[in-house]
C-alpha cells in the first residue's frame, strides 16, 4: 500500500521536477523489527528538494492515520542508473539499485549495422564535397543525424566556424542547435520537455550521430547532454577528444550520466578509397 502511494502519487512529482528516482529500489529492510516484532522497512519516498516540509508533514499524518507509522529522514542515494556490474557495487552501498540493461549500447545484428554505417558515413563524407565545392572557406567537416529505428536521416549539418566568424560552430554543435525542429509543429521546447514520452524527441537518445572527423571535448560533451546513443566517425583527429581521455568510458564511470557507443572507421570499408580532407594538427573538429 505504501509503495502503491509513492508510485501514483510522490514518483510524478519527482520526475516533473527532474528528479527521476525510479532506479532506486523502493524498499529495503531496515533488519529491525517493532516492539510488536514486524518488520521495520526503510522507503524512498521522494527527492528532498520535491516536498516542501509542511506537504511531507500532511503525507506522514495520512500515512499514521491510515495505520502506516512513518518517520521520514534524510538518506543519501545514487542520482544515477547503474549500466555496469562496476557501477552497480558502488553505487548500492549508499541505497540499493537496479541494474539497467542499456539496449542501446549492445549491437545485435553487426553485419546489418555495418552495412547501414558504411551508407551513412558515405552520405556524410558526400556532403562536405558538396559544400566544399560552394563553401571552400569553411573546414570541410560534416555531420548527420540518423534514426535507426526508421533508417531515415533526420538532419545534417557542417562547420560554418570560418563563415559565420562563430569559433563554437563546429559541424556537430550546428547538428544539436536543429534537434528542436524535430519536435511536433506548434508546441514549445517547453512543454514537450513537461511530457516523458516526447522527451526522449527532445534529447536525442534514440539517434545515432555521424561526422567526418573525431570530434573536439566540447561536441563530445554536447552529444553526452543531447543523449545520443552512438556517434560514429570516419577520421581520427590530432584534437580529438581521444587524446583528452574522452572515450575511455571505464575511466569515466561513474562521472557522467550519459554514455554512447562510439566507432571510428566502418568495418569492411577501412580498405575502399574512402577519404576525408585531413585536417592541420592544431584544428579540432
Ligand atoms: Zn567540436
Amino acid at each position: 500500500m505504501t509503495v502503491r502511494f509513492i508510485q501514483e502519487r510522490l514518483t510524478p512529482l519527482d520526475i516533473a521536477k527532474g528528479m527521476d528516482l525510479t532506479h532506486l529500489k523502493r524498499v529495503r529492510r531496515a533488519g529491525q523489527r517493532t516492539e510488536e516484532g514486524h518488520d521495520i522497512i526503510d522507503v524512498v519516498l521522494c527527492a528532498e528538494s520535491t516536498l516542501s516540509k509542511a506537504a511531507l508533514d500532511d503525507i506522514v499524518t495520512q500515512a499514521v492515520q491510515s495505520g502506516i507509522p512513518i518517520s521520514p529522514r534524510l538518506e543519501k542515494v545514487s542520482r544515477w542508473p547503474a549500466y555496469t556490474m562496476k557501477q552497480l557495487a558502488e553505487f548500492k552501498v549508499l541505497w540499493p539499485v537496479t541494474l539497467r540493461k542499456d539496449s542501446a549500447r549492445s549491437i545485435k545484428n553487426p553485419e546489418k549495422e555495418a552495412i547501414e554505417m558504411r551508407k551513412y558515413i558515405l552520405q556524410t563524407i558526400e556532403l562536405t564535397n558538396q559544400r566544399n565545392s560552394t563553401h571552400s572557406t569553411d573546414l570541410p567537416i560534416a555531420a548527420l543525424l540518423t534514426d535507426p529505428r526508421t533508417s531515415k536521416v533526420l538532419l545534417t549539418a557542417h562547420d560554418t566556424r570560418v563563415s559565420s566568424g562563430h569559433p563554437l560552430q563546429h559541424a556537430v554543435m550546428n547538428l544539436l542547435t536543429e534537434l528542436p525542429s524535430l519536435l511536433p509543429a506548434n508546441q514549445s521546447a517547453e512543454v514537450q520537455l513537461m511530457s516523458n514520452d516526447e522527451e526522449e524527441q527532445y534529447y536525442a537518445s534514440m539517434y545515432d550521430v555521424y561526422i567526418t572527423h573525431e570530434p573536439c571535448t566540447m561536441c563530445c560533451m554536447a552529444l553526452v547532454h543531447s543523449r545520443v546513443r552512438r556517434l560514429i566517425f570516419w577520421r581520427g583527429t590530432a584534437r580529438g577528444a581521444r587524446q583528452l581521455g574522452w572515450m575511455k568510458g571505464d575511466d569515466l564511470d561513474g562521472l557522467l550520466n550519459h554514455r554512447y557507443m562510439c566507432f571510428e572507421g566502418i568495418h569492411g570499408a577501412l580498405g575502399e578509397d574512402i577519404t576525408v580532407a585531413e585536417l592541420d594538427d592544431d584544428v579540432c573538429a
